[in-house]
């Protein structure tokens, strides 16, 4: 609570920094305690604190639930092990039947769960290029009943118009579901933008030390807020009372460590267009990048994602062999640097003619930038690719 604030509600740092409740009221303990328990007392019968058993409730998860909730500018969130386990249950919002749109270019786990896990439950799915408004509008169908956009996108950093699509979703009836994970609430906050849903996968900038997995999904639709939460409680797929708080340690310097990585991101993003040995540079914060406008209208910053292809494919394993401060490992958005190869890690599970077409090629690395220094970063790669 603030007084003092423009409209009592206090800015987005703030909140980061003291979470929802900004203490423990038992105890008064500013670092919000770890409730490690799975069940709670009863004084009696149909007497209840609140809290019965952890998998339906547990304050520590309470507390980075309603911290992320309003960091995205939501009444609602829920804390998942995962960020699969989160897809996974707005998945389940659908039924046999039902279609749902979905960028082509997108996280490998997202596309295995819709084509291998849904499909054959009859959740149909046509991934389309959500940049293009024109290939959304002619892929809507009858049955149509979603739109599950990520942007941008996981690894050719594509960016979709959300403003637009929702205004086409709205005209139809349709939901707008927006995986935000690349951005976080920090750049952008898709349910301002009219989205129904937002997910993460906490793992990456929201948790942001390589430390620990979780999966957040934000809401102000109640509808869907309690039959996600029905969903959450009855599957089990809860996040744990030490990773909600490491969750909550995270989000303290979310907004320090955006700006930090995404300061450095564009440095590196500006080394390696000059590069000789590489071919193209995907960085949406690359004013020549096809999403750099849009980018400007509906985010804040363009975030510390890049992805770029070297000339000569051998150089690929050389660069992974040698780079020292960059570390070739899965995963994005900790304060360590993290180098990936798509092709055989993060779509291996897309089949090669997709992957060809949206250019997720056998030349293609992705580059999570961290918070260490710039010219250590730069100086790595230099050597790398040396
Ligand atoms: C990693 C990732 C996921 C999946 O999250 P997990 O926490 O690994 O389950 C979903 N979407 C995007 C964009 C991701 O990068």
């Amino acid at each position: 609570m603030c007084g003092e604030c423009e409209k009592n509600v206090l800015r987005f740092e703030t909140t980061a920094v003291h979470g929802d409740k900004g203490f423990d009221p038992l105890t008064g303990s500013i670092s919000f305690p770890i409730y490690q328990t799975a069940t709670f007392k009863h004084g009696g019968l149909n007497e209840s604190t609140g809290y019965d058993y952890s998998r339906l409730q547990n304050p520590t998860r309470e507390e980075v639930e309603s911290t992320v909730a309003k960091l995205e500018g939501a009444k609602w969130g829920i804390g998942f092990s995962t960020g699969v386990a989160a897809i996974t249950a707005i998945i389940n919002l659908f039924k046999a039947g039902d279609h749902i749109i979905v960028s082509d270019d997108l996280y490998g786990g997202t596309f295995r769960l819709f084509r291998d896990i849904y499909e054959p439950f009859g959740i149909q799915h046509t991934f389309v290029d959500t940049t293009d408004l024109k290939d959304v509008i002619n892929n809507i169908k009858e049955n149509t009943k979603a739109i599950f956009i990520e942007t941008p996108s996981n690894p050719m950093m594509k960016v979709a118009d959300i403003k637009a699509i929702v205004e086409i979703a709205k005209e139809k009836g349709l939901k707008v579901i927006v995986d935000n994970t690349f951005l976080t609430p920090y750049f952008q906050k898709p349910l301002s933008l009219g989205a129904d849903i937002v997910v993460h996968s906490g793992t990456k900038f929201l948790g942001g030390h390589n430390d620990t997995l979780a999966g957040f999904i934000a809401t102000n639709d109640e509808e869907i807020d309690e039959k996600l939460r029905f969903y959450h409680k009855s599957t089990g797929a809860t996040l744990s009372p030490f990773d909600s708080w490491l969750l909550l340690r995270g989000i303290k310097t979310l907004h320090i460590r955006m700006e930090k990585s995404q300061e450095n991101a564009i440095k590196i993003a500006e080394f390696l267009k000059k590069h000789p040995k590489i071919e193209e540079v995907f960085y949406v914060g690359l004013p020549e990048s096809k999403g750099y406008e849009i980018s400007k209208k509906q985010a804040t910053g363009f975030g510390a994602m890049i992805s770029f292809k070297v000339k000569n494919v051998e150089d690929v394993a050389k660069v992974l062999k040698k780079v020292k401060v960059i570390t070739f490992a899965e995963s994005l958005g900790g304060v360590e640097s993290l180098i990936t190869y798509p092709q055989t890690q993060t779509h291996a599970e897309v089949p090669d003619e997709i992957k060809e077409k949206l250019g997720v090629t056998k030349t293609l690395l992705r580059l999570s930038v961290g918070i260490e220094n710039v010219n250590d970063l730069i100086e790595d790669l230099e050597y790398a690719l040396g």
